[in-house]
């Protein structure tokens, strides 16, 4: 990792083409609504200008069907010369001759976006030919970009290998990958995991690979109803996977061979419709009515895992504990944010990912309580499953 790393990299004079993650969310007025991914990749680009070197960025936006005008980048780059507060060169083309000229008459020091490079159909498809089109640009690539680093793409994998010795991960990308690795091999201990949100099908890889290495797994969300119901509970109409209830009691099998505490709401704020304006109750998390669904889980649940995550060292959380979007269901969540941040304040470890339990932790305004906030969503959990994602691996070949 070390050697791969830009703080000993001269870019006097060179040109870098970065990779970064300018994938935001933007409103039908094309105005950029959360500009995180942009500010986070802004060290790595400002070292480069700092040095002398030329940065060339290239990124995607969204999932268009070709050149759709919606996606284009222009809004990024006048947002993103604001934020440097100097001009940043863009071109709609990526390949004419103009483009190219443009971008060879750069002096140290100056800037250019390229176009979405998901215009083009190679990019998603590995393309070696326009990944070499890429790399003809520069001297340098650094993959700054952890959100798409589980996708072998030209511009995130299939593009490192024209670079040899002249490959780095950015300093967003290396933090990443060094906090989660933090969080996976902690010897803090107790090592407490919070896995939440819908499905347990998403999330099935990542509790099977953290098995082998949490003290405590709190389990909460609409998945939680699986493993209750796997493990005899009825719980009415709640979101429930037919096809995971095997693999949900096999999991809480091999927990308790491995010495693993699992906790699981004993009880849920229940609902008679999946609104916010539907009927509420209290529950115990196994007894719920038919026509009623778990929307959140209970106070007792709250108090419990509260407990667990306050005597934890290392914390790590994914997902939310209810529909936390709904006023009405969001205290679990909240309460547990409350507590992960207390933990954390208090000296424990604690890593947050994914994009609704960080959008849940900036709501309550405790980002800055956590010790490490993860950009990547998918890339993340990928990461957690203990798979080796293509866009490390180009770089460390
Ligand atoms: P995920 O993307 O898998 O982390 O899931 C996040 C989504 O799970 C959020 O939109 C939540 O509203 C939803 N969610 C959390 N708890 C429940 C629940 N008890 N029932 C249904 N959906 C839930």
């Amino acid at each position: 990792m070390a050697a791969k790393s830009i703080n000993n990299v001269d870019f006097n004079g060179k040109r870098v083409l970065i990779r970064v993650d300018f994938n935001v969310p933007l409103n039908q007025n094309q105005e950029i609504v959360d500009d995180t991914r942009i500010r986070e990749s802004l060290p790595t680009i400002r070292k480069v200008l700092d040095q002398g070197g030329v940065a060339i960025l290239m990124t995607h936006l969204g999932r268009p069907k070709g050149h759709e005008p919606n996606f284009s980048l222009i809004p990024i780059a006048i947002h993103l010369s604001k934020l440097l507060n100097k001009n940043v060169v863009f071109d709609r083309e990526l390949f004419s001759d103009r483009t190219k000229d443009v971008i060879k008459n750069l002096k140290g020091g100056d800037i250019a976006l390229l176009e979405n490079l998901r215009f083009y159909k190679e990019e998603e498809l590995g393309d070696e030919d326009f990944a070499k089109n890429l790399a003809d640009l520069a001297d340098i690539y650094i993959n700054d970009a952890f959100g798409t680093a589980h996708r072998a793409h030209c511009s995130t994998t299939t593009i490192a290998k024209f670079f040899q010795e002249k490959k780095y991960f950015g300093l967003l990308l290396e933090n990443e990958i060094e906090n989660l690795n933090k969080v996976l091999n902690t010897e803090k201990r107790p090592f407490t995991a919070i896995i939440g949100g819908a499905k347990v099908s998403t999330k099935i890889d990542v509790i099977r690979n953290l098995i082998n290495r949490v003290d405590n797994m709190l389990i909460g969300g609409g998945m939680a109803f699986t493993f209750v119901k796997a493990l005899g509970g009825n719980v009415g109409d709640s979101l429930i996977e037919e096809d995971k209830l095997e693999v949900a009691r096999n999991m809480a099998a091999e927990m308790m061979r491995k010495g693993v505490n699992l906790f699981l709401p004993s009880d849920a704020i229940i609902a008679n419709g999946f609104s916010n304006e539907a009927e509420t109750r209290w529950s115990e998390a196994d007894n719920i009515p038919d026509g009623w669904m778990g929307l959140d889980i209970g106070q007792r649940s709250i108090r419990r895992f509260a407990e667990i995550i306050n005597n934890s060292e290392t914390i790590l959380w994914n997902g939310p504990m209810g529909v936390f979007e709904f006023e009405r269901f969001k205290q679990g969540t909240k309460s547990l944010a409350i507590s992960t941040a207390s933990a954390t304040i208090r000296g424990a470890f604690s890593l947050i990912g994914g994009g609704d339990s960080v959008a849940a932790i900036n709501r309550y305004n405790l980002a800055d309580q956590i010790s490490y906030v993860s950009t990547g969503g998918g890339a993340m959990l990928e990461y957690l499953e203990g798979k080796e994602l293509p866009a490390i691996k180009a770089i460390l070949d």
